[in-house]
């Protein structure tokens, strides 16, 4: 089976206009279904406010669907209890746009990257956890010292980096990427676009790929979702449907 299976997913939120308390509704995911297959890398892209983040978190569990079906390995997971939330977020993890922001500012990155293998009970002592980190570290690129840095010390490609080991070294098997890369300088972008191809063949991750910018879809997608107003407007083959613009 397909490790992901979206049918009909439709997320509507509810907010309040302040005119006569009526409550004004937006249908940012709209009737939306779709596969990823195990190893592939499945594109979603869009214009901005088109629905992608909020599909995103839908997939996530971060945020519940209105309606709809999510399977993950052919079971569904959309109406899960908390507990079997958490056991789940290991195996689906995301790649946001800066992860700066929730990096602790007074705690050493080392640290930091340790904090998810304790949540999820990866690694058996500090010692255990602590090599590897320092192999995750080298293995986005990153030399030993950056262990004992803080994170206001880190460039943009760098903090980026530091987000792909805290998603990695959990060992996810799916993997969402939204707009990783949007907010880096285009030649830092592509080496951070490639570090992701990389890890992809080495740890077998199938990644949803989530961006606004065309360019970088096609670079790393196989498939390709095209949103519009919370809708998929074309579903397919990245290189037919940049053959047919
Ligand atoms: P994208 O990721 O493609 O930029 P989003 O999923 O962030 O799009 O947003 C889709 C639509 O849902 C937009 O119209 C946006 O304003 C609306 N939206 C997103 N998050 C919320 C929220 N928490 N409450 C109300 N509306 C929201
Ligand atoms: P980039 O082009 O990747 O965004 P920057 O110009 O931001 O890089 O940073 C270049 C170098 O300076 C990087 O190696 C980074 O580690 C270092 N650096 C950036 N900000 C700081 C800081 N506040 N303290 C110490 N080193 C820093």
């Amino acid at each position: 089976p397909p490790i992901l299976e979206i049918l009909n997913l439709e997320k509507e939120y509810y907010g309040n206009t302040g005119f006569f308390n009526k409550q004004n509704v937006v249908k940012a995911v709209n009737n939306v279904s779709f596969k990823v297959f195990e190893g592939e890398t499945l594109g979603l892209v869009g214009e901005s406010g088109c629905g992608k983040s909020t599909l995103g978190k839908a997939i996530l569990l971060l945020d519940k669907a209105t309606a709809g079906t999510i399977k993950y390995r052919g079971a569904d997971i959309s109406n899960l209890s908390t507990s079997e939330i958490r056991k789940l977020r290991k195996e689906i993890q995301l790649i946001f746009q800066d992860p700066y922001a929730s990096l602790n500012p007074r705690i050493i990155l080392g640290e930091a990257l340790m904090e998810p293998m304790i949540v999820h009970k990866i690694g058996t002592s500090k010692k255990k956890r602590k090599e590897k980190v320092l192999k995750i570290l080298k293995r986005v690129g990153l030399e030993e010292s950056f262990y004992y840095r803080y994170p206001h010390e880190l460039s943009g490609g760098q903090r980026q980096r530091i987000g792909i080991a805290r998603t990695i070294i959990m060992e996810p098997k799916l993997v969402i990427c939204d707009e990783s890369v949007s907010a880096l300088d285009i030649s830092v972008q592509a080496q951070v676009l490639n570090l992701l191809n990389e890890l992809k063949e080495d740890f077998g991750f199938t990644y949803i790929f989530i961006s606004h910018d065309l360019a970088v879809v096609k670079y790393m997608a196989d498939q390709l979702l095209v949103m519009n107003q919370g809708r998929i407007e074309e579903l397919g083959d990245a290189d037919e449907i940049y053959a047919n613009p």
